[in-house]
């Protein structure tokens, strides 16, 4: 069998891991934490399961549900399907009726409480105006350049919250290009792609435990706690780095210069994840509800843990999100649970445990360049940040250890037949 080294075991690393060992090679996986998952992992406090950072998946994610089932992952029972909801507590907002795409669109929009007949006008005719151009603008304008005209309303109760969670960064500074591309993916990929999936369990095991299991009924060698310093020892066989930008850059600079300088030049955002301890009955319409962001009030979504979990343990626990975050994590604390008592009507709540991930997400600013998926002749490379179509997301990286397996073939083929 051929032998293939994977560094790195987050959902890029484990997607390349899968589908190299179906395609029949034999894969060693390194990985420098005590465990799998990388940046979607578990983190476990005071006996509670919880996240190094909430996540939510969309229906449209189709390699990413598909990886999962290959591993055993119930889906169906791991993640809670909900139509797009984009509510406020006080009811304010888009929810999208559980009807083919794309009538869910139009009813949705009809619909929208808290939006006049004039905004619920402009945003139909600016979606129609987008899909007219196929989804496409030129590649150095903003999300916020693409709405610019759209009523404040629509800006802030759907475009700012899609962009936020989709790209990590505001409207401002986020690629329009990008923005269009995911839109057109979730909004008219067919039924269900705009869904809401939103995890009912611990990170871990959404994915990477069912990946480890798998790997390893099937012969691959898994190494925690190995960080590699140095690809020099592998390099007798191919090797795909599935390490994050930064380290993929130090690895390579001996062996491609520019493409370590590009992975290494690009910028990245921060998310923090802060659960909050209610003390009092959470009872919202929906497990999830979306919050009016500012800079004083950054969370931009909470999710209720126990209804999703259906854990008793969880009774009380909300995850309040703040994407593109700034500042530290005591002050991005103290600044949600404010909001949490405010906007969520919590007087009692309290701060159970923060998360602030530094670099969450790469910046997906117009005009980023993203390295490609070969940095070297041997040496393939797979991460959320590599070139595609999608921002920092599970499916990004999903579909990024999927192309990279695709090179290893190719690679494998030209070396058959020289
Ligand atoms: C707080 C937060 C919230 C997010 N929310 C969402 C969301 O709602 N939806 C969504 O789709 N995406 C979300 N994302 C993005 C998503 O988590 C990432 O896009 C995805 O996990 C990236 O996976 P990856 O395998 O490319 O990289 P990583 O997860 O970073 O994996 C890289 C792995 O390489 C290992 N490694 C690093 N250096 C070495 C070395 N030298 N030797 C060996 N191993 C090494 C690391 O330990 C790590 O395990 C979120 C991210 C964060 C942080």
């Amino acid at each position: 069998m051929n032998q293939v080294t994977i560094i790195g075991g987050g959902w890029a690393g484990l997607s390349a891991a899968v589908h190299a060992v179906n395609a029949g090679w034999q894969v060693r996986l390194l990985e420098a934490a005590p465990q799998t998952g990388g940046r979607a992992r578990r983190i476990t406090h005071h006996g509670l399961a919880l996240d190094n950072g909430q996540h939510i998946l969309i229906g449209a994610y189709r390699d990413t549900l598909a990886l999962m089932r290959l591993v055993g992952v119930d889906t169906d029972r791991y993640l809670k399907r909900l139509p797009l909801t984009l509510c406020t507590p006080n009811g304010d907002g888009l929810r999208l009726p559980d009807l083919p795409s794309p009538l869910n669109l139009l009813a949705g929009m009809a619909g929208a409480r808290g939006w006049s007949w004039g905004d619920k006008w402009s945003l139909i005719r600016r979606a129609l105006r987008w899909q007219r151009q196929h989804f496409e603008c030129p590649a150095d304008m903003t999300v916020a350049e693409l709405c610019s005209g759209l009523p404040p309303v629509v800006l802030s109760l759907l475009i700012e919250p899609l962009c936020v969670s989709a790209l990590n960064l505001p409207s401002e500074q986020a690629s329009a290009s990008v923005f269009l591309r995911v839109l057109q993916d979730a909004l008219l990929g067919g039924t269900g792609s705009s869904d809401m999936l939103i995890p009912c369990v611990d990170q871990s095991r959404l994915f990477p435990d069912a990946a480890v299991q798998w790997l390893k009924q099937r012969g691959a060698e898994l190494v925690t706690g190995h960080h590699v310093e140095d690809l020099s020892p592998y390099l007798s066989a191919p090797v795909v780095l599935a390490c994050p930008p930064w380290e993929a850059s130090r690895l390579t600079q001996s062996i491609n210069p520019a493409w370590s300088a590009q992975a290494g030049a690009l910028a990245h955002t921060a998310i923090a994840t802060v659960y909050v301890q209610a003390h009092a009955k959470v009872d919202w319409p929906y497990p999830v509800m979306a919050l009016r962001s500012s800079a004083l009030a950054p969370a931009q979504f909470a999710f209720d843990k126990a209804r999703l979990s259906g854990d008793k343990a969880m009774q009380g626990v909300i995850a309040m999100v703040v994407s593109a975050s700034n500042g530290d994590r005591d002050q991005i604390s103290q600044a949600v649970l404010a909001q949490a008592r405010d906007q969520l009507g919590l007087p009692q709540a309290t701060v159970l445990f923060a998360v602030l991930e530094k670099r969450a997400a790469f910046a997906c600013t117009p005009l980023t360049v993203r390295p490609s998926a070969q940095p070297g002749a041997q040496v393939l490379a797979c991460g959320d940040y590599v070139h595609g179509p999608y921002p920092s997301t599970l499916e990004a990286a999903v579909r990024s250890g999927i192309e990279a397996v695709a090179l290893l073939k190719a690679l494998h083929m030209r070396e058959n037949t020289a």
